[in-house]
């Protein structure tokens, strides 16, 4: 077992739970929809190693050895800012396919937020999958339960937080909440938005692209509409 200093960040999708109860075709779709977001948001962060997809989330790390406070801060924020946009450039192609159904007309309701933290993690690698484990690890998965009110955020620990001086974002507010196991803590939140002032807006989708993600949608239903795979997902949190 390895261990070592690592920057933590989990990407999480929310938006589905309330009409996750819908009819087969939505709910395929919604994965579906989900999964493609997921996996944009995965791809730009390139930094980053994925550990671990869960239900509407992607558990991220990347080692912090050899990074400052500051360019761990740094990390996290660039980051955040070029996920957020890769997802709403792919929410904007999901929700502006042609498909009617529920799983991809309110794709548009979707959203995306972070928590990050900077702790001390053991690397355990079984049958060539790498899993993180330690008490940081169960920290920030434990920092998604909070009571953060806005849609899009970044939440970082407060370890995180203090360990970049120079590289804090501005516009961050403070929240103080009760972890499950853990105790007090006091951590921080930027809007999303506040970060990403600067990005350019984005590009309108095509016809032509419109139409080539409704069949490569609605391909990916089919099986769903045949019945051949059943539902592997119920109603996740978030
Ligand atoms: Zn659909």
């Amino acid at each position: 077992m390895e261990s070592g200093r690592a920057l933590l960040m989990i990407a999480d999708i929310g938006g589905y739970t309330e009409y996750m109860r819908t009819h087969r075709m939505s709910l395929a779709h919604a994965e579906v929809n989900t999964a493609r977001l997921l996996k944009k948001v995965i791809d730009a962060a390139p930094g980053f190693d994925l550990i671990e997809i869960e239900g509407d989330a992607a558990f991220l790390s990347r080692r912090a050895d050899t990074l400052d406070g500051d360019a761990t801060v740094a990390a996290t924020t660039q980051a955040a800012v070029a996920m957020h946009r890769a997802f709403h450039i792919e929410r904007q192609h999901v929700a502006t396919n042609l498909c009617p159904c529920d799983g991809c007309v309110q794709a548009n309701n979707l959203k995306l937020k972070f928590v990050a933290h900077v702790g001390d993690v053991a690397t355990q690698t079984i049958k060539r999958r790498r899993k993180l484990v330690g008490i940081d690890v169960i920290f920030v998965h434990r920092l998604l339960k909070n009571p953060v009110e806005v849609p899009e955020y970044v939440l970082f620990s407060e370890e995180l937080y203090r360990a970049g001086d120079g590289a804090r974002p501005e516009h961050a507010h403070e929240v103080s909440q009760e972890l499950e196991g853990i105790g007090p803590v006091r951590s921080y939140f930027v809007e999303v938005e506040d970060l990403a002032d600067s990005s350019p807006p984005l590009p309108d989708p095509s016809w032509p692209g419109r139409l080539g993600r409704t069949l490569a949608v609605a391909g990916s239903g089919l099986p769903y509409m045949l019945g051949v795979r059943r539902r592997r997902r119920t109603a996740s949190a978030g």
